[in-house]
């Protein structure tokens, strides 16, 4: 049977990098585009509860008809399981091929993980595609490719529940990039810069960002594979507990501060 292939971003359904995605996968079966209208990166995993979402179908630059929606990419991802894959389940969700880095840290914050993130959460074989340059231009040849070949495996492979993998291919061709690595996630910290400004009227605002990350280069993470011009390939998991915590935080006297709370002390 024809595979269905569900295909969002946070550049905006205009964007490159979700053409150059959608022309990647055509071949492996129907491709269903879902995008946010306009650009949305560093959204994060939010969800448009209070206002209503549109959805339009529209015209991409290459003839065919794709869905921009007003909301986040967990809206377009939400939306094109439940409505706009003519019924069918989609068997793949793709989110990018986003232009700038998801690494590390700073996977949270990301959009483009976002969509592979509410992929696994509807329990969908998913991943994120990310290249590591703002530039834009011919940067998504080699990442378009690579997406088309994880796909293959993905759609053969599966991947177990409630984990979605996070790519990051650096920008070159295939000349220069050479190699791809299995990481795990990398500590990258911005020291949180932020600008303070004043607008015509003479109040204060803020404008957060600017700063570049400092990258903690650890063998095996996706910040070091980056550096040194590989691609990177992390499964990440939708459960954030920190197992590793769980021992140290139950010597807390947790229920005892639950038997505190209750007393209203006057
Ligand atoms: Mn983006």
């Amino acid at each position: 049977m024809n595979k269905t292939i569900l295909v969002t971003n946070d550049d905006g359904i205009h964007a490159a990098g979700i053409l150059e995605l959608k022309r990647s996968l055509c071949g492996l079966g129907d491709v269903v585009v879902v995008a946010p209208d306009r650009a949305r990166s560093a959204c994060g995993h939010g969800i448009t509860l209070y206002e209503p979402l549109r959805v339009h179908k529209v015209r991409l630059a290459d003839g065919d008809y794709g869905y921009s929606t007003t909301g986040l990419p967990t809206d377009c991802v939400h939306i094109g399981v439940v409505e706009l894959c003519g019924g069918k389940r989609p068997d793949l969700i793709v989110s990018g091929i986003n232009l700038g880095a998801n690494l590390g840290w700073e996977l949270t914050y990301s959009g483009t993980v976002a969509g592979a993130m509410e992929g696994a959460a509807f329990g969908i074989p998913s991943f994120a595609i990310s290249v590591t340059t703002h530039e834009d231009g011919d940067v998504f040849g080699l990442a378009g490719r690579f997406a088309k070949h994880l796909a293959v495996e993905i759609l053969d492979r599966d991947l177990p529940d409630g984990i979605f993998l996070n790519v990051n291919v650096p920008p070159g061709d295939s000349d220069y990039i050479t190699e791809v690595c299995l990481t795990r996630l990398g500590i990258r910290r911005y020291p949180g810069r932020v600008e303070v400004r004043k607008d015509p009227m003479g109040r204060k605002y803020y404008w957060l960002g600017g700063d570049l990350p400092l990258d903690g280069l650890e063998e095996g993470t996706d910040l070091l594979a980056i550096s040194e011009h590989k691609i990177s390939v992390t499964p990440v998991h939708l459960d954030l507990t920190a197992y590793g915590t769980l021992e140290a935080v139950a010597k807390w006297p947790l229920q005892e501060m639950l038997s505190r709370s209750a007393t209203v002390l006057s």
